[in-house]
């Protein structure tokens, strides 16, 4: 009877799933999209809770559900409260990874629980295995490279990297071929052993090479193959709930990674197989130092601006500034400036993280612009105003083939009349290049930290 009442539980959960994902498009609808998906979560868990399977477990099995669920928790819960935003991209690389590893550890457990009776159970299990431990292992790179952990400082280089994935690759393939064979046999007990570990390393040389700006678009492939791993971790199991969730997150991922790809003009394959060029040397040209300007000139010059567009990037999330920057763009349209913004998709460390951070400074929707919107209009914009943005504004993307930015679409802010860069000083962004927008003629560095300048400016406007 239990296991009735759960193949209903687990469809409504499936539905509210499905409506959260929609409504998690909008911006003014998300919050409702995660209440329905955390809603129903707690539908999945409680059919699990009420499962024939736990129930038989007795004592011990919710003993152990308890336990997990609390430490889980715990852990969970301190580290959300502790981190800061910027640190997102970092913890959201960790839950892909072990989403991976728990769906790994799933299907070895079946393994050793002795369900791997058909070949096509023992294909899902081999397939999670593999998908799995390449999501662990690439994530935790992933999440060393983001947190700027010193081995992963500099740019490594695999020779040849192409055939040594491939041939991980088919050693990890020939031990799933191995479980297939011979499910309950030793053959088949090599094939999950040989599997998992040639899938640990295969994470680990996939993703080490891959650097700088892609990191984004790879933290969204790797989630896209956590969900896959839950999806197929489902079949063994007999979780249709695993299964469809587990295909919305893939599928999900997949979409994401593609919008990314597009949005930084590169295709997924040249990002998983190019091989990294050593940077050509840059020319010997003059040196030439940024122009610099004091908050109080550049209050002067802004005060006579009849169109301004900000351009935020990483530096603002750091700084905390959206308060102070929507402070800003008050005091400009009472003014009689008109105001924009224009948003690259890729601007801070996870996708949408600038549209995030603004609209919880009630910046309204209708003046987030893309860079695809703000581009023509550039031309016509007296001033634009880069706050904490690097990368994602730097004209080596658009002129310099040299550049590892090479290909990427920008925010274009050098063509604006006037351009303010509100930063620290003379540090470089994610990518770790120069930037030649800096010293080009029509741009003045306003050094400091963001937020402490744009509440100087906005201090200016109020006297
Ligand atoms: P960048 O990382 O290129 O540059 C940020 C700039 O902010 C730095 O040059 C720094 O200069 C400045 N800065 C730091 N702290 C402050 C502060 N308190 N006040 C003022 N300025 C500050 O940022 P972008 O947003 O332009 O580009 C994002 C980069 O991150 C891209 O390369 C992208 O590929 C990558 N990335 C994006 C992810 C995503 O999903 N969005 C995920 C992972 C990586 P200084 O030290 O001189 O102040």
């Amino acid at each position: 009877m239990s296991d009735y009442i759960c193949i209903v539980l687990y469809m409504i959960s499936c539905v509210l799933f499905i409506m959260g994902i929609k409504k998690l498009g909008k911006a003014d609808t998300a919050r409702k999209g995660n209440l329905y998906s955390s809603v129903g979560m707690l539908i999945a868990v409680i059919a699990v809770l009420i499962s024939q399977d736990v129930i038989e477990g007795g004592f011990v099995s919710y003993l152990l559900i308890i336990l997990a669920i609390a430490g889980g928790s715990v852990v969970g819960f301190i580290w959300a409260k502790k981190v800061e935003m910027t640190g997102m991209p970092q913890l959201v690389a960790l839950f892909n990874g072990f989403g991976g590893l728990s769906s790994m550890l799933v299907a070895i457990s079946q393994y050793t629980a002795g369900v791997t009776e058909d070949a096509f159970t023992a294909l899902t299990l081999g397939l999670t295995i593999l998908i799995g431990a390449v999501a662990f292992t690439g994530s935790l790179i992933a999440w060393g490279k983001l947190a700027g952990l010193k081995m992963f400082k500099k740019n490594i280089s695999i020779p040849g990297k192409n055939f040594i994935n491939a041939g991980i690759l088919v050693i990890a393939a020939m031990g799933i071929l191995f479980l297939c064979i011979s499910p309950d046999g030793g053959l088949g007990l090599a094939g999950v052993i040989i599997t998992t570990i040639a899938s640990l390393v295969l994470g680990v040389t996939l993703v080490i090479t891959i650097g700088g700006g892609d990191m984004p678009v790879i933290i969204s492939f790797l989630n896209a193959l956590s969900g896959l791993a839950a999806a197929f971790a489902g079949f063994p199991i007999g979780n249709t709930v695993l299964i469809v969730s587990g295909c919305l997150v893939g599928a999900s991922g997949v979409i994401l990674t593609l919008i990314m790809c597009k949005a930084m003009n590169k295709t997924f394959a040249s990002l998983l197989f190019k091989t990294t060029k050593k940077k050509a040397a840059s020319a010997a040209g003059e040196h030439k130092e940024p122009k610099s300007m004091s908050v109080e000139d550049a209050f002067l010059i802004l005060e006579a601006a009849k169109s301004v567009v900000f351009i935020p990037g990483y530096g603002m999330a750091v700084a905390q500034a959206q308060h102070a920057v929507k402070e800003l763009c008050d005091v400009l349209e009472e003014n009689g400036c008109e105001v924009n913004f224009a948003i690259h998709p890729v601007a801070g460390r996870m996708p949408g993280h600038m549209n995030v951070l603004l609209a919880e400074a009630n910046v309204p929707y209708e003046q987030l612009k893309t860079a695809d919107e703000m581009n023509p209009q550039m031309p016509n914009t007296d001033i634009a105003i880069v706050i904490g943005a690097n990368d994602v504004v730097n004209p080596a993307a658009i002129n310099d083939e040299s550049s590892p930015l090479y290909g990427m679409p920008i925010v274009n802010a050098y063509e604006a009349r006037t351009v303010f860069v509100l930063k620290r000083g003379q540090g470089t962004g994610f990518s770790g290049i120069e930037n030649p927008l800096f010293t080009m003629d029509n741009t003045v560095m306003i050094y400091g930290d963001a937020k402490q300048t744009v509440s100087q400016l906005v201090v200016e406007f109020e006297n």
